[in-house]
């Protein structure tokens, strides 16, 4: 029994060492997890005669036989991502590499009400009833959800966004029937990001509301409360514009989408675009807010750095449009920054549709992903 549970802690960790590496070959792998040959060699061929890896190519040879690489087969298993936000809920299924192979998005304003969660059950089952996946094939479902989750005692804490507090996950739970993982929306989004040549970053979500979360050595840092990352309350002037908190001067209140458009729009990528395409014609007040809005967005990434030391990534519906942007931020922050002579640990993120949707599949494979053995 035991052998039996150790052999299938081996087969994982094989998973994982590739899900996020290049592809390897036999040896490398038992190298890089101090596995004898013979038991890596046995469970490499387990997990290819289960088609969990493929074999890819071999290896560039400095003589001698070639040795042959293997990668982990991204399709077979699947993920299941739902974002839900203030009007509407987005579904996405992705493959283990989390690439989208259906995605939609329905108006379903948010209630914390119990035919909200049903109407929910129903349009999940409707989205994937326009799959032809088998759905023991999907893993596991992950929500990306605007507030804190206390993770040992299953409840939202808190959720700015939707005023709730206190409240149980057993709602979702109820309502979708796949194993079940609820995150917070900016760590979904930070999930997205991760990729082979980056495991370190603080991921700043610049939507709706501002928040933040902090991948370290290709693992979320939660901090002792799951607060860790959540710049959007990290005060850029005291007595300043009074945060949904109820802080004072909060980054939040000055970073939120909102503050890009007219009082009397919504918050929608619609209007958010405009903004944009109003800005790339130059049109002088679209510039000049656009202006204040980089001079205090390089105020938090300046103090941030500072604290953190690390690579900034600016995400969310605002983040994603950063990029022809970015110099100018640098510029910004260069004067404030005596500590780094480039300006180059800031970047616009690369995942920039479906984040958050794509951000909680991939949350929800890591989570469930042993459900492949
Ligand atoms: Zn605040």
């Amino acid at each position: 029994m035991k052998r039996k549970a150790a052999n299938q802690q081996n087969l994982m960790r094989i998973i994982r060492l590739l899900r996020h590496s290049m592809p390897m070959t036999r040896q490398e792998i038992a190298g890089e997890l101090g596995l004898s040959m013979p038991t890596a060699l046995g469970n490499i061929e387990k997990l290819l005669s289960e088609g969990i890896l493929v074999e890819v190519g071999e290896n560039a040879s400095t003589g001698g036989r070639k040795a042959k690489l293997f990668s982990l087969q991204t399709e077979g298993w699947y993920g299941l991502g739902i974002q839900i936000s203030r009007r509407h809920v987005r579904f996405a299924l992705t493959n283990l590499a989390g690439d989208v192979i259906q995605y939609e998005r329905i108006s379903h304003p948010f209630k914390d009400q119990p035919s909200w969660y049903r109407i929910l059950g129903a349009k999940l089952s409707d989205f994937i009833g326009k799959t032809d996946i088998e759905e023991s094939r999907i893993l596991g479902a992950g929500i990306s959800f605007p507030g804190i989750i206390d993770r040992e005692n299953d409840m939202i804490l808190h959720s700015h966004v939707f005023e709730m507090e206190n409240v149980s996950l057993d709602r979702f739970y109820k309502c979708i029937p796949y194993p079940l993982i609820v995150e917070n929306d900016a760590n979904c989004a930070c999930y997205a990001e991760r990729n082979n040549d980056r495991d370190s970053y603080l991921y700043i979500s610049l939507n709706e509301s501002v928040g933040g979360a902090l991948m370290i050595n290709r693992k979320l840092h939660g901090g002792n409360n799951w607060n860790a990352g959540e710049v959007g309350h990290v005060i850029l002037y005291p007595q300043g514009r009074v945060c949904y908190c109820r802080k004072k001067g909060c980054s939040d209140a000055y970073l939120n989408t909102g503050v890009l458009l007219r009082e009397d729009e919504n918050v929608s990528e619609e209007n958010l675009e405009a903004f944009f395409k109003k800005l790339e014609q130059g049109d002088p007040e679209t510039k000049e807010i656009w202006t204040t809005y980089l001079d205090d967005l390089a105020i938090l990434c300046t103090n941030m750095r500072m604290v953190l030391d690390m690579d900034i990534i600016l995400g969310g519906d605002v983040g994603a449009r950063m990029e022809p942007w970015i110099e100018e931020l640098a510029q910004r922050m260069e004067s404030m920054d005596l500590f780094s002579r480039d300006i180059d640990y800031i970047s616009s993120c690369r995942c920039k549709e479906h984040i958050f949707v794509i951000g909680a599949a991939i949350r929800a494979i890591e989570h469930f992903d042993d459900r492949m053995i």
